[in-house]
């Protein structure tokens, strides 16, 4: 098949801060290890905002906790997935479903690119965005985003939406490099960027809280959003065991509640959490296993159920990692599953 002209990012590919440089059109692969954008699957969706939400596949990260992880860690787990559409096709499906009686009943209004993480395919979205503005110049767009962005990438999600929905997951940089594999750096300064800039398109900031990894980021994380703007909205959300912490305990309805008052002393006017609380599980004790590798306590645990899963560098940097191309956490499948 010969690659669209849109897709011409795509051969020296920096469109996240992994800035790995390589041809995805020729079948290159970086931190991602995606080439060309793959859909994950539509549907109507109806949390808000209400949409028909795309799932891209693949992510730039490689979080422990990701409840998407049959969709992110595509290519490398096997699992199946839409595959790419010809963008035109994708834009009047979208645009075809937020007109169905459905979705006027649910009060979708928008298309929501998900994932996995967007950003990865931002060439793609931009060309079915313009396809669907084509057929209705007013259709309203939702970037989903773990904020791993260029600063390049951040002004074209700026240019492309009407709202975008923004995680942040630590502040401290060690602590988001054992969780996910990538830097807050950039995910920081990406935010710092919107919530002066664009406060206006921000939908919410999630936050979502995992017992024992990032409980002590909510602190400096709401000082830091709160510093930017009191009135900007932060979501937090409830950890539920997922993909390689299956067997860690969800967030209790005590440290959810806990969360927002440290968010109002942070100054914050406008923090709530969300979701459902209390499920049980163990805190995995492997951490002597990782000793000296990690500074911070939440930092190690982390980075031992990351050695747990077959995570081979430590401290986790997935850009620095030359194990990246056979990463044993992208075909890492919960046991719940396998
Ligand atoms: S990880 Fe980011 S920079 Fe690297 S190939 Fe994927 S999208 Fe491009
Ligand atoms: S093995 Fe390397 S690429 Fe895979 S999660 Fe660990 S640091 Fe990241």
């Amino acid at each position: 098949m010969t690659e669209p002209d849109f897709l011409g990012d795509l051969e020296k590919c920096e469109l996240c801060e992994h800035r790995c440089g390589v041809n995805r059109l020729s079948g290159e692969t970086g931190v991602c290890r995606v080439t060309m954008p793959t859909v994950a699957s539509a549907t109507l969706h109806p949390a808000p905002p209400e949409s028909y939400t795309v799932f891209m596949a693949g992510c730039n990260y490689k979080c422990l906790n990701c409840q998407n992880w049959t969709i992110s860690q595509y290519p490398d787990n096997g699992f199946r997935q839409r595959g790419y559409e010809n963008p035109k096709e994708l834009a009047e499906e979208c645009l075809d479903s937020l007109n169905s009686l459905s979705a006027k009943l649910m009060g979708a209004d928008r298309i929501f690119f998900s994932g996995g993480e967007p950003t990865i395919h931002l060439p793609y979205i931009e060309e079915v965005v313009g396809e669907a503005r084509k057929i209705n110049p007013g259709t309203k767009v939702n970037f989903d985003t773990n904020g791993y962005l260029t600063d390049e990438s951040l002004k074209r999600v700026l240019v492309l939406t009407t709202s975008i929905t923004y995680d942040l997951k630590a502040y401290n940089d060690e602590v988001h490099l054992a969780l996910t594999g990538a830097s807050s750096k950039p995910v920081l300064r990406n935010a710092e960027y919107i919530g002066r800039y664009a406060k206006e398109k921000l939908w919410e900031i999630r936050i979502l809280v995992i017992p024992g990894i990032n409980e002590d980021e909510i602190k400096p994380l709401t000082e830091f959003v709160a510093h930017i703007d009191p009135f900007l909205p932060v979501c937090f959300l409830v950890f539920r065991p997922n993909f390689v912490l299956e067997n860690h305990p969800g967030a209790s309805r005590s440290l959810m509640d806990k969360c927002v008052e440290t968010a109002r002393h942070s100054g914050l006017k406008n923090a709530y959490w969300s979701g459902n609380t209390d499920i049980p599980g163990i805190i995995g004790d492997r951490k002597s296993e990782i000793k000296g590798k990690y500074v911070s306590e939440h930092a190690r645990l982390a980075g031992s159920y990351a050695l747990y899963a077959g995570c081979q560098t430590h401290p986790r940097s997935c850009s620095a990692c030359i194990s990246n191309q056979t990463c044993r956490i992208k075909k890492y499948i919960p046991e719940i599953v396998a």
